[in-house]
C-alpha cells in the first residue's frame, strides 16, 4: 500500500522509547493513505511532505535535543510552549523543528478524505462558537482563507481557542505556533492549522496558493477539530 514503511509509530503527541531506551520524538503515521486526499491534495505531495519534510523536522529536533537531558524528555507541546526557556544554543533549532513537528502532527489530523469525514461544516458546540465569534461559518471561512492567502512567505493559518474560550483566526511565519510565547497574533490552543509553505502545494498548484486553500476546505476533518475545541474550552473554563 501507499504507507511509508520506515515511519515509526507514535501515539498522539506522547513520547515513546526507542530500542536503545533513548527518548526521542517520532514521525507519526498518517491516519489515511497517501492518496486518500485526492484530488484535493495529491499523493506525491503527501508522500514528500510527510516522509521528507515532517521527517526532517523530527530528525533535526532530536539532533538539537541530544545532550540536553532536561529538555529531551519533554513532550512536544511542553517544548514549544516553553521554547523561550530552552538553552539559547538550541533555541532556534527547537523553535523551527519542534514547531514543525507539532504543526505537521496537527495538520495530518485536521484532514480527512472527502468521502470519509472530510469537508462540510462543523456541528454542535463548535458551530455555535463560530457563529458567536465570527457571525457565521461563511465569514469564518473567508477570514481564515484571507489569513492563509496573505501570510507572506512560508507559514501557517490558524483557528485558535484563546484563554477566555473564544475563537480567533491568525497566521504565523515559518513554523511558529499560537502556543509559543511571543506569538504575534492571539495566543492560545490551535485547533485547526493550514500549512501555506510552498512545499505543501507547489507540485499540484504551483504558485496558486488560493486554489490550494479552496481545495483544503473539502478535506477538513471537522469532527476532529470539534473534539479539540471541546477539550480546549474545558481547559479554558477550568482556568477562569
Ligand atoms: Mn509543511
Amino acid at each position: 500500500n501507499g504507507r511509508q514503511r520506515t515511519a515509526k509509530r507514535q501515539s498522539k503527541d506522547s513520547l515513546l522509547q526507542d530500542g536503545d531506551s533513548k527518548m526521542s520524538h517520532l514521525l507519526p503515521d498518517l491516519p489515511y493513505e497517501f492518496n486518500a486526499l485526492e484530488p484535493f491534495f495529491d499523493e506525491q505531495t503527501m508522500q514528500i511532505h510527510h516522509g521528507k519534510h515532517h521527517a526532517a523536522y523530527v530528525d533535526k529536533l532530536n539532533t538539537a535535543l541530544d545532550g540536553h537531558a532536561a529538555w529531551a524528555g519533554r513532550d512536544i507541546e511542553d517544548l514549544i510552549v516553553n521554547v523561550n526557556d530552552v538553552p539559547e544554543v538550541i533555541r532556534t533549532a527547537v523553535r523551527n523543528n519542534g514547531g514543525g513537528h507539532y504543526n505537521h502532527t496537527l495538520f495530518w489530523q485536521v484532514l480527512a478524505p472527502a468521502d470519509n469525514g472530510g469537508g462540510g461544516t462543523p456541528s454542535a458546540a463548535l458551530a455555535e462558537a463560530i457563529d458567536r465569534d465570527f457571525g457565521g461559518f461563511d465569514t469564518f471561512q473567508a477570514t481564515f482563507s484571507q489569513a492563509a492567502v496573505t501570510r507572506f512567505g512560508s507559514g501557517w493559518a490558524w483557528l485558535t481557542v484563546k484563554s477566555d474560550g473564544r475563537l480567533s483566526v491568525s497566521s504565523s511565519p515559518n513554523q511558529d505556533n499560537p502556543l509559543m510565547k511571543g506569538f504575534a497574533g492571539d495566543p492560545g490552543k490551535p485547533i485547526l492549522g493550514l500549512d501555506v509553505w510552498e512545499h505543501a502545494y507547489y507540485l499540484k498548484y504551483q504558485n496558486r496558493r488560493p486554489d490550494y486553500i479552496e481545495a483544503f476546505w473539502n478535506i477538513v476533518n471537522w469532527d476532529f477539530v470539534a473534539q479539540r475545541y471541546e477539550a480546549a474550552t474545558k481547559v479554558a473554563h477550568a482556568l477562569t
